[in-house]
Order: structure tokens, then C-alpha cells, then sequence
């Protein structure tokens, strides 16, 4: 089973986190061939503020075509609810939508790229930004896949190093003492 997505532009307009933040394979400007287009670095395709400017004329089997944006994902409610927690609860989750943590990937200790943020509506950018920095990590998915690894059945969410320094354990406790102060319901 091959997921299929639309993007139809409106849902990623002026967000342009998945072209800077992953590894991908993507046409050479030349034309001839392909370029490996590292983790944390701006597509040459990619029109800033706006997003790919070949969108259109990828192939359907292009990696860019294919990759399925956990954000895009669950927009669509019969996806909502395959996120998983590390203990496998799945949970709903409304989540901002990526480029709100978009100006993390410019700073200087960020060395560890590739994530892509799933963070709860639930909790201000503002504070999500600075635990982000204090913690220097981030509240991020990988794709769950199936027994046989081909296809994503949905998607996990931990906390993901941003820095080869990070303390992962602290920072985890921390992101969980945030979704318990912002996402769970509070005792009478
Ligand atoms: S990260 Fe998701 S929402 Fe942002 S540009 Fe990529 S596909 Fe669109
Ligand atoms: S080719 Fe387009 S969609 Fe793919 S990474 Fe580059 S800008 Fe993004």
C-alpha cells in the first residue's frame, strides 16, 4: 500500500520546513540527474517564503511526492488519532503546524537536523520555543511503519535531540511536564 497524499499548496503555504529540515534525493538545477540534498539545508528548488518551485513536474515516485508530513497527515481526521505516545497510547493530537519552530533551525547549537516538530496546539509557540532552546530539544515524530517496514501505519512522538549535548532523559522529563501542565485535563 502506497500512501497517497494531496498537497494542494494551501495547507503549506509559506511554511517550508520538510525543504530545509530533511535529507532528500531531488533534481540537479541542471537538469541531468539527481543531487543528495543534505538534512538542515535549503533546497536549491526551494523559492523562500513561498516553497518548491518544481513541485508539479516531480514524479509521483519522488521522494518529495511520497513523504508524508505528519502535520499535513493530521489534518485529516481519520488520522488524527495515529499518533502514538512512546508507550504506544494513541492520542489526539492538534499540533502547530511546523514552521512555527521554524527559526530553530537557524540557530548556531542546532547540529542535529532532520525533525520535523509535532508539537500540541496546546502549548504557546512562545514557551514551546523557549523549552526548545532551554532543553535544546524538541517534541518530534518518525513514521511508525508496518510488520514489514514498507508502508506508515502512523506516527510516534518523543522528544528528539537538537544538539549533540543534550541531556535526552531531562528533556524528556521536561516535555512531558509540559503536556501534563497544558494537555491534560486539570483536577476540580
Ligand atoms: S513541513 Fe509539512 S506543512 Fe511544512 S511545507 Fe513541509 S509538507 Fe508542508
Ligand atoms: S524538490 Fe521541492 S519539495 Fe523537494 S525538497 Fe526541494 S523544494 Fe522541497
Amino acid at each position: 500500500m502506497r500512501l497517497e497524499i494531496r498537497y494542494d499548496g494551501e495547507l503549506c503555504r509559506g511554511c517550508t520546513f520538510c525543504c530545509w529540515s530533511l535529507k532528500a534525493q531531488v533534481p540537479a538545477l541542471s537538469g541531468q540527474g539527481w543531487i543528495d540534498k543534505p538534512a538542515g539545508q535549503a533546497c536549491p528548488w526551494l523559492e523562500p517564503g513561498k516553497g518548491c518551485r518544481i513541485h508539479d513536474q516531480l514524479s509521483r515516485d519522488s521522494i518529495c511526492r511520497r513523504y508524508a508530513c505528519p502535520w499535513v497527515m493530521l489534518q485529516r481526521p481519520d488520522w488524527a488519532l495515529h499518533v502514538r505516545l512512546a508507550d504506544g497510547t494513541p492520542v489526539w493530537w492538534l499540533a502547530h503546524r511546523p514552521d512555527a519552530f521554524q527559526e530553530l533551525l537557524g540557530e548556531p547549537w542546532v547540529q542535529v537536523r532532520g525533525v520535523m516538530p509535532l508539537v500540541p496546539a496546546a502549548i504557546p509557540v512562545e514557551r514551546a520555543l523557549a523549552l526548545a532552546r532551554r532543553t535544546r530539544s524538541i517534541l518530534a515524530t518518525r513514521a511508525a511503519l508496518d510488520p514489514f517496514g514498507v508502508a506508515p501505519i502512523g506516527f510516534e512522538v518523543g522528544c528528539q535531540a537538537l544538539a549533540p549535548e543534550t541531556d535526552t532523559l531531562a528533556a524528556s522529563r521536561a516535555w512531558e511536564q509540559e503536556l501534563l501542565s497544558f494537555c491534560m485535563p486539570k483536577a476540580a
